[in-house]
């Protein structure tokens, strides 16, 4: 080992060291269906009317740290009740980082449904704190006596619950969410990054529930190349939180951006719901696929599916090397066994995906 590799082993964090770091997929040349993005550029005129608004932008100043204007737009649009207070990061990943370090952290634990979002396990540990797992129910609802018995055990300071889930896709029932809520003394945060294509929100309730956090991101409709997460709570949770948030997490050319495309919202509207229609049809082809044994139900903008009798593995290299690529789920959860996640893309290239799978035997 060099005096280097010594070093670093010595200084980094044995948890850090142990850590699986999250891993981005190079696409190369392929159609990128892998991270739950949106498939549609900006339309030509409004993009020129973007490009005017930033051309106005003081390049040479720091961002507004508040975010203010953004704010208002946000709130507008996410019909924010006027108590609650708005927290804005560089994305929710941001968010979730800021939470554990505000509430988690050190020698406290975190706890979410298995399988789910990644980054809870990641930044729980980079927060130094331990994470507990609770295995979905078999609907992939929420098991929540498991979860209540897990809340008396471990008494989480944060619980993690995703609604609609990634990487399964399905929503959860908010009763369930309400009732986990009411049985931990810690804070739940309701991660609604999927909320425009979800059939319901914890929004309307968030009031009832004075530990509940909840978050939204712009990156799935449209606007993951901007990095703006939402966080919605109580004021005092985001006063403290606050103290935490590195100044200027949100740059001007995404607050600018965000603020103008929430303004032309009816062009998001219209995306979202175009990736609706194709997750529907999407769906319908997978069910009739016979390399398909299951689709998973989705309130999300991408389908996760099973197939019979061909490795994922395979399955996924295929598709790779037939210039699609998507997300390989096996070996990440036993309930994700020979799983494959698409995002659901362009009418063109969902034909293309499908047209690959079927190519497959
Ligand atoms: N939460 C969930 C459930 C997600 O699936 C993702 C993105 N994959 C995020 C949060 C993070 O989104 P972003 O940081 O782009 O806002």
């Amino acid at each position: 080992m060099s005096e280097l590799s010594a070093q670093v082993r010595r200084w980094v964090r044995p948890e850090i060291q142990d850590l699986v770091g999250y891993k981005v997929a190079d696409p190369g040349d392929a159609i990128k269906l892998d991270a739950m993005e949106s498939p549609w550029p900006w339309p030509g005129d409004l993009r020129d009317e973007w490009l005017n608004r930033l051309s106005e932008v003081a390049l040479n100043r720091y961002p507004d740290p508040n975010c203010g204007d953004l704010k208002k737009v946000v709130r507008e649009v996410f019909e924010v009740p006027a108590c609650a207070e708005l927290l804005l990061g560089n994305g929710s990943d941001e968010l979730i980082q800021l939470i554990n370090l505000a509430i988690a952290g050190h020698g406290r634990t975190v706890m979410a449904p298995a399988p789910s979002f990644a980054m809870y396990r990641v930044i729980a540990t980079l927060s130094g704190s331990e994470f507990v797992e609770i295995d979905l129910a078999d609907d992939y609802g929420l098991d929540l006596a498991a979860m209540q018995a897990a809340v008396g055990k471990h008494q989480p300071a944060v619980t993690y619950v995703a609604h609609p889930n990634n990487p399964t896709g399905n929503g959860l029932d908010l009763d369930e969410i309400s009732s986990l809520a009411l049985s931990t003394e810690g804070v739940v945060v309701v991660d609604e990054a999927y909320y425009a294509y979800a059939d319901s929100s914890f929004l309307p309730r968030l009031l009832d529930h004075p530990n509940v956090l909840l978050l939204r991101t712009l990156s799935k409709v449209g606007l993951a190349g901007l990095r703006v997460g939402v966080l919605i709570a109580h004021p005092e949770w985001v006063e403290q939180l606050e103290k935490c948030r590195l100044p200027y997490n949100v740059g001007v050319l995404a607050q600018v951006s965000a603020k103008f495309a929430l303004e032309h919202r009816q062009q998001l509207d219209e995306a979202i719901k175009r990736v609706l229609g194709e997750r529907s049809r999407l769906a319908e082809e997978l069910r009739h696929m016979p390399v398909v044994e299951r689709v998973l139900p989705s309130e999300t903008n991408f389908i996760t599916f099973r197939l019979k009798a061909i490795p994922a593995s395979r399955a996924y290299k295929h598709l790779l090397a037939e210039g699609v690529l998507v997300k390989s789920l096996d070996g990440s959860h036993p309930r994700l066994s020979n799983c494959l996640r698409v995002t659901v893309g362009t009418p063109q290239e969902n034909d293309l995906f499908l047209g690959a799978l079927s190519g497959l035997s």
